[in-house]
């Protein structure tokens, strides 16, 4: 079976990489990915499968059924989305789109789970039980098309006994994939503070109220949270990365904007931490004589490799690559929408080694030069397939 996948990605691998450039070249915001869910689900036609269409709007699902279908399911994810990111790269398959692109590698995923669906159709008589194929929308904007397309029931019909999700890796060499169990990213929530003084000539503060002061003293002050109330057993990440105190050299404003991030990997402490932050920033803005509102807009929830599912995928992923081109993964404070489905089934999220440093492809994702080597392309599409095939044997 190792054999016939890996030769059945070589022969589709033209193809899947003709489709990455296509969607590379055709890149669409999130949400709005009309053009790409309906080429996702035309192309799901042509291999001779049936989509479902328009779940979570955009989104689209298809079930790959083989021998005895009730007997198991397994959910594979991509993500279908682009950034409002100018592409500076020059290349053929440039994104045709001014202002978006495909700087996260989701047309990676696309492209590849397209793949997989080719493979797996061509050996549909040959394993027991069905994969289900999940192409979401916006996983770069809150509230995350993961969330949307569990309400529009994407895990019930048949439930998936487990899931996998593959991501981009461009810190990773291409021909390696990364793996980590358990704990791997964070959750993310945005943070917004408008703090309220009284503005006047910075020569008379006695008769001003400060605010550049009060969100001095509140950005220093916040950093508690993490030093002196997080449990230093769970990370935590504060960042403030836009203050705006729009007055001048001797104009005390009446404002001031702050906005950040908090990050960390523990439901109940994040829920205490947010309580703290706003009881902290109204005492101390309270105290200086001012006043301030804070927003918090709750993001995605940490992500958590289930352990077992993850060390299972992580042994087929040896057998398909060898063991030198398997990774031992950190953790990492970013988020990703895939968190929602790790809260519902036993799931796993892994790195696909995108880097190629002697082509000079080694842009960061979310950057204007970020590119793939796209070799990446017929390895994620066959090693898909092998863990899926893998786990639907497992009892
Ligand atoms: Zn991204
Ligand atoms: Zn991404």
């Amino acid at each position: 079976m190792l054999d016939q996948i890996k030769s059945l990605a070589n022969q589709y691998s033209e193809e899947i990489i003709s489709n990455r450039r296509h969607l590379h070249m055709h890149p669409e915001l999130s949400f709005h990915e009309k053009k790409t869910a309906r080429f996702v689900a035309d192309y799901i036609r042509q291999i001779g499968l049936t989509p479902q269409e328009g779940i979570a709007d955009t989104g689209v699902v298809v079930l790959i059924e083989g021998k005895n279908p009730e007997s198991k399911t397994v959910a594979l994810r991509a993500d279908m989305d682009a950034l409002p990111i100018t592409e500076a790269n020059d290349v053929p398959y440039k994104s045709l789109n001014e202002g978006v692109m495909h700087a996260c590698g989701h047309d990676v995923h696309t492209s590849s789970l397209l793949g997989t669906a080719k493979i797996l159709h061509a050996l549909r008589d040959q394993f027991e039980g069905s994969v289900k194929l999940v192409f979401q929308p916006g996983e770069e904007k809150i509230p995350g098309g993961a969330s949307l397309m569990i309400r529009d029931g994407v895990l019930q019909n048949p439930a998936p006994n487990g899931m996998f999700g593959q991501h981009v890796a461009p810190n990773i060499p291409v021909g390696k994939v990364g793996f980590r169990e358990g704990l791997y990213m964070a959750s993310t929530d945005e943070i917004y503070i408008k703090v309220k003084g009284k503005g006047g000539h910075g020569a008379m503060p006695e008769y001003n109220i400060d605010p550049v002061l009060i969100a001095a003293h509140l950005i220093v002050s916040l950093q508690q949270i993490v030093s002196r109330n997080a449990p230093p057993k769970i990370p935590c990440v504060l960042s403030f990365g836009k203050v705006i105190a729009n007055g001048a050299t001797n104009v005390i404003p009446n404002e001031v904007y702050i906005e950040g991030t908090f990050r960390t990997m523990d439901e109940v402490w994040r829920e205490k931490a947010h309580k703290t932050m706003v009881k902290m920033a109204e005492g101390i803005v309270e105290a200086m004589g001012g006043s301030c509102e804070f927003e918090i807009r709750k993001g995605y929830p940490f992500l958590k490799n289930h352990p077992e599912l993850t060390r299972r995928a992580k042994n087929y992923a040896i057998d398909y690559l060898g063991a030198e081109n398997v990774l031992d993964l950190d953790i990492w404070m970013a988020g990703e929408d895939f968190a929602f489905y790790t809260q519902h089934t036993d799931a796993c999220f892994y790195r696909l080694g995108t880097r190629n440093e002697a082509r000079g492809i080694i842009s960061s994702v979310h950057t204007p030069t970020f590119d793939v080597d796209e070799a990446a392309l017929p390895l994620g599409a066959g090693l898909m397939t092998w863990l899926a095939l893998n786990e639907l044997k497992t009892v």
